[in-house]
């Protein structure tokens, strides 16, 4: 018996194993199975972007919803000759929590890309 190295998560595993007792991968694998398995991991990668991107449309939807009143009220206000205040209108509050939400999907998004990287790099 000697050791071998996993093909996909890299552990060092028994040559007699019929599967990776880390990854639950088949030691029966071929080439096709290893194909496969990229596959499914860009897969998940591009399913997690894209449910990111949603969300972060949403954060955008959320932002505008604040700035189209607030904007329609200050132009009212400025109309009727107020001195309009822009920045204590509820939809600050809309802008603000959107744009926080925005900046943090940005930030998982940069991570999960970077993630997958070094996942592809890897296995190449
Ligand atoms: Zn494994």
């Amino acid at each position: 018996m000697s050791l071998i190295k996993c093909p996909s998560c890299g552990k060092q595993i028994s040559n007699k194993a019929k599967a990776c007792q880390y990854c639950s991968l088949s030691m029966h694998y071929d080439k096709d199975d290893l194909e496969l398995l990229k596959v499914m991991k860009y897969r998940q990668y591009r399913d997690k972007m894209y449910r990111l991107k949603m969300w972060s449309y949403t954060a955008i939807a959320l932002a505008l919803f604040g700035i189209v009143p607030m904007v329609w009220s200050y132009v009212e206000a400025v109309g009727y000759g107020f001195n309009a205040s822009i920045t204590n209108h509820w939809g600050v509050n809309f802008v603000v929590v959107g744009f926080f939400i925005y900046v943090i999907l940005r930030v998982m998004m940069v991570i999960t890309k970077r993630a997958y990287t070094q996942i592809k790099s890897a296995s190449s």
